[in-house]
């Protein structure tokens, strides 16, 4: 028998917290929107309400209140998500131990230990659904099936506050009928690529040749005939699992060019600091940092290195980008663009080697001091505390996207 894997996906996420906490604004369209005092400012989640006028996720503030005046706009908490992130993960925990989160709304569930078969899965599901409902106060969408793609598939097909089950005997009736961009890694040019053959399906795409598929898209393409043919076999990533292979990059074209190191690192330290935000956010530290640099004339340069430990904190990520930069740089242009990068990531708790030459307290206080930042710009906004030398830098190019 094959494996028996669930998806949920907590619905509207961000706006279904928001409701939660302050249930008066259920009687409301909601909008859980960035930088709320800036125009820039756009749509992170809205709640059904919201949906119904049509408000989308990523439009800007003023596009939404355009479509309805009464919409009700709330600034964002990341700091309560995480809380009922981890709250959700526990009602998760109480069927299985093998919970892969994806983003802080998702969770791959492999409950073959606890359930016999799939009609076993779609009860666990149903408990999971109303556990969550009772227990947090926001709804969530459950897919029950044999892979991990078909369960996500599953999650996305009935919302809100539903469970949807894939069978391995029958799937293709269940989503035969599908595009081939609702299978999760499918994107818009793939989908392009896979209609010029008359691929458009599920279907389609189960029975389009495998040697096809590889010689279009690589060994991806040999994964997706796998996937469409019900023989998708990815193993759930669980939580305590080493290290996740994702890296958090921010980058910036400049306004002007920029002459000076202590310009760059200015910018370094501004792109670290929405780097180290992310992180935290995610759970994650990286080991890894790498710097790129265009210069005027269009040339790129790229450095790289390892760090002695894991970390999270905006002032180590830019330190170590700044080094990179000031050891490689010959300034025979100014520059143009840079993007730092963090990689190599693992989950916050991931126990942190130390070696010898480390100044253990003072990198312990710098975490902390980040942390605490951390809370204050979730609090009062990104823009409320930085760094001094980052207040007159160049302004960043912002768009209101936490992450
Ligand atoms: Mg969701």
């Amino acid at each position: 028998m094959g494996k028996i894997i669930l998806h949920c996906d907590m619905n509207n996420f961000y706006a279904s917290v928001e409701c939660a906490l302050n249930p008066e604004l259920r009687k409301y369209p909601v909008a859980v929107c960035g930088d709320v005092e800036e125009r820039h400012g756009i749509v992170l989640a809205k709640n059904i309400k919201a949906a119904a006028h049509k408000i989308k996720t990523g439009e800007a503030i003023w596009e939404a209140k355009q479509k309805c005046k009464n919409l009700v706009i709330v600034p964002p908490n990341f700091q309560e998500y995480m809380k009922f992130s981890k709250a959700a993960r526990e009602i998760y925990s109480r069927y299985t131990s093998e919970i892969e989160p994806f983003g802080p709304d998702e969770c791959w569930l492999d409950i073959t230990g606890t359930a016999k078969n799939i009609t076993e899965g779609e009860r666990v599901a149903y408990r999971i659904k109303e556990e969550i409902k009772r227990e947090l106060g926001v709804t969530v969408s459950v897919g029950v099936s044999f892979s991990k793609i078909f369960a996500k598939l599953g999650s996305d097909m009935k919302k809100p506050d539903a469970v949807t089950v894939i069978p391995e005997e029958n799937y293709l009736d269940v989503i035969g009928d599908l595009p081939v961009s609702d299978i999760l890694g499918v994107g818009p040019s793939t989908a392009r690529k896979l209609r010029l053959y008359c691929v458009e399906t599920i279907s389609e795409l189960a029975a389009f040749s495998k040697e096809m598929e590889k010689k279009l898209f690589g060994k991806c393409g040999e994964d997706l005939w796998y996937c469409a043919n019900g023989m998708d076999c990815a193993k759930i990533i669980s939580r305590d699992s080493e290290t996740v292979d994702k890296t958090v990059g921010n980058g910036i074209t400049l306004p002007k060019d920029l002459f000076e190191n202590e310009d760059v690192w200015k910018t370094v330290l501004a792109l670290s600091q929405e780097i180290g935000h992310r992180l935290m956010l995610n759970e994650k530290k990286a080991k890894d940092v790498s710097i790129t640099v265009k210069d005027s004339a269009f040339v790129t340069n790229h450095w790289h290195c390892h760090l002695d430990g894991y970390t999270s904190s905006p002032y180590v990520i830019a330190n170590a980008a700044f080094r990179l930069f000031e050891n490689g740089y010959m300034w025979q242009k100014p520059v143009r663009a840079v993007t730092v990068r963090a990689s190599n990531l693992a989950l916050s708790d991931i126990p942190v080697q130390v070696s010898m030459f480390d100044n253990v307290k003072d990198e312990s206080k710098r975490q902390l001091v980040s942390e605490t930042v951390e809370k204050i710009r979730d609090r009062f906004g990104t823009d409320s505390i930085m760094n001094a030398v980052v207040l007159k830098a160049v302004k960043k190019d912002k768009t209101g996207i936490p992450f």
